[in-house]
C-alpha cells in the first residue's frame, strides 16, 4: 500500500513530546536520559559535540553511562540528526539543580552550590522541550518516515550495537500514555516473551512500556502498526541458531529444527523499514 507520507515539522515533534511529558513525566525523563555508549563513526555522523566526559559532568546524579565510554547517543541525537542541525534544534530544558541539595537556579554546570556549599551545579529533570531557534522555524527542513528511516540505518550501519540498544530501550509507562492517541506504547509482558535477549527492560517491570520508535512514530501520527519498524533475525532462545537457512519461514514460538528444545525468538536487529511502502518485516 502506497501512503503519501506526511512531512512533519521539528514543531510537531515539540508538541508530541511535550504532550508525552505532561501524560508521563517519569517515563519521558526516563527514556530522554537513558544514554547509550558509542562509537566515533556514530558520534561523528550526529555531531554528538557533548561526549561523556560532558554527560558526567551535566548529570552527575542522573545518568547510566560506564565508565570506559567515551561517546554517549541519545534519543534526542537521533530527533536532531533528522532535522540536520549541528548544534540540535530541539532540547529538554533541565533548570539548574544542586547534585547535593537540589535547590539552585543561576551560575554553570560544575559551579559549587551556594546554598550548601557541598553540590555542584547540574542539569535537573526534564521540564519541557523547546525549539532553540524559534525565529527560524521554517529554517529546517520537513521531514518525511522515509528520512527517518534512512537515517535510521545509516547510523545502524554506523555502529549497530549503539543503535539496536537505544532502539530496544524501554521504559515503564503508565496507563495515560499508553492510551495516548497516536504514541505506540507495548506491555513489558509481550517485550519479554518476544525478545527475551534482546529487550533492556529491568526484571521487575510490568504493564506498558514505551519507546523510541513509539514515539517517533506517535509523532507522525498513526495509531497503530508502525510505521517505522525495527527488522529482526530469528534465533533459537536454546542453541543460539540466527541468520541461518533452516530458521527461514519460521515464526516466533515455533520450534527450533536444530536443537531439540529450542524455541524460535526474535534475535539481533537488521535494520529499518517503512512499513507504509508496502515493505514486509
Ligand atoms: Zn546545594
Ligand atoms: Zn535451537
Amino acid at each position: 500500500m502506497k501512503h503519501k507520507q506526511k512531512q512533519i515539522t521539528p514543531k510537531d515533534i515539540i508538541v508530541i513530546l511535550n504532550d508525552a511529558l505532561a501524560k508521563d513525566r517519569d517515563a519521558i525523563r526516563a527514556l530522554m536520559n537513558h544514554l547509550t555508549p558509542c562509537n566515533d563513526a556514530l558520534a561523528k555522523r550526529l555531531d554528538i559535540v557533548k561526549n561523556a566526559a560532558s554527560w558526567r559532568k551535566r548529570r552527575p546524579n542522573n545518568h547510566n553511562l560506564p565508565e570506559d565510554a567515551t561517546h554517549a547517543v541519545h534519543l534526542m541525537d537521533l530527533f536532531n540528526g533528522l532535522l540536520g542541525s549541528k548544534d540540535g534544534v530541539i532540547t529538554p530544558l533541565q533548570p539548574l539543580t544542586c547534585s547535593s541539595c537540589g535547590r539552585y537556579e543561576h551560575g554553570s554546570v560544575g559551579d559549587t552550590c551556594l546554598l550548601c556549599g557541598q553540590g555542584k551545579v547540574c542539569n535537573g529533570e526534564i521540564t519541557f522541550f523547546e525549539h532553540l531557534h524559534r525565529r527560524d522555524f521554517r529554517a529546517f527542513q520537513k521531514i518525511v518516515t522515509d528520512d527517518v528511516v534512512a537515517l535510521f540505518n545509516e547510523a545502524f550501519a554506523l555502529d549497530p550495537v549503539a543503535i539496536s540498544t537505544l532502539v530496544n530501550y524501554r521504559v515503564p509507562c503508565n496507563d495515560a500514555l499508553a492510551n495516548h492517541q497516536t504514541i505506540q506504547c507495548g506491555t513489558a509482558e509481550n517485550w519479554r516473551k518476544r525478545r527475551p535477549n534482546t529487550h533492556g527492560l529491568p526484571d521487575d517491570a510490568q504493564g506498558s512500556v514505551v519507546g523510541l520508535l513509539g514515539l517517533l512514530n506517535g509523532i507522525f501520527g498513526k495509531p497503530e502498526g508502525g510505521p517505522i519498524t525495527a527488522t529482526y533475525d530469528f534465533i533459537c532462545d536454546a542453541c543460539g541458531a540466527t541468520n541461518v537457512p533452516e530458521l527461514e519461514r519460521k515464526l516466533v514460538g515455533d520450534p527450533c529444527p536444530l536443537c531439540p528444545s529450542g524455541v524460535i525468538r526474535i534475535g539481533p536487529m537488521v535494520g529499518f523499514i517503512n512499513l507504509w511502502k508496502g515493505e514486509k518485516p
